[in-house]
């Protein structure tokens, strides 16, 4: 209850973003001592030397993203995959593209224990985009980028909305939402964000 309060309180007022975020418990993508802080509303740590995003952000993404039921999605920066949880609650399918192929893998996991079986993960450099699947309904970025990646602007379908966040890597970002037209993109600003970097290529992680 406390919970919805909050995303009440961060300007969260879709019904549907409301009983999608309910209806996952974030605790289940954290681990070790940070699975006890999961009803904080804070960004917390995961494997990779990752981020797992605030709630309210999460929940103020998802909304400014509007996904209807016959969406397709595409999630640049699965981390934990509990954004990805919360898209496919909302979407007909999501691809979700992860660059850390242990996040990938446990990601996989527990949205497979939620029974989220119209997600896929794909560990791979996202900043491309996933011209395979393309057009996307919507695309959300959850790592920042200097500028929207032009490869995935072009993976998004005319109609379609693209949220991200856009700055510097290590300061503040700004959260921005574009939106592509038959006349071209619309691009509006949604606040002050603060997320890791998009990066090239595919981590060579130990394992
Ligand atoms: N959405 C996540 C939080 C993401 S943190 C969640 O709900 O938990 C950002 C993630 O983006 C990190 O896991 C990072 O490894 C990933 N990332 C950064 N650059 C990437 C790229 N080029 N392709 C794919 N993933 C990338």
């Amino acid at each position: 209850m406390q919970f919805l309060l909050t995303l009440r309180q961060h300007g969260i007022t879709d019904k549907n973003v409301l009983a999608a975020m309910e209806s996952l418990p974030r605790d289940a993508f954290l681990s070790g001592v940070f699975k006890a802080r999961a009803h904080e509303d804070v960004p917390l740590p995961i494997a990779c030397g990752q981020t797992i995003s605030q709630p309210s952000v999460v929940a103020l993404m998802t909304q400014m993203l509007e996904i209807t039921p016959r969406c397709k999605v595409l999630e640049i920066g699965t981390g934990s995959g509990y954004q990805a949880a919360i898209l496919s609650k909302l979407a007909r399918r999501v691809y979700t593209v992860e660059r850390h192929r242990p996040l990938a893998r446990a990601a996989t996991r527990v949205l497979q224990e939620f029974g989220l079986v119209n997600v896929v993960v794909i560990a791979d450099d996202g900043s491309r985009g996933l011209p395979e699947q393309a057009p996307f309904d919507r695309i959300l970025l959850t790592a920042a980028a200097e500028d929207p990646p032009a490869p995935l602007l072009a993976q998004l379908r005319v109609g379609g909305i693209m949220v991200l966040p856009v700055g510097q890597s290590d300061t503040v970002q700004t959260l921005i939402k574009v939106v592509k037209t038959e006349s071209g993109l619309e691009y509006s600003e949604l606040g002050e964000v603060r997320f890791v970097p998009l990066m090239e290529g595919v981590a060579a992680d130990v394992e």
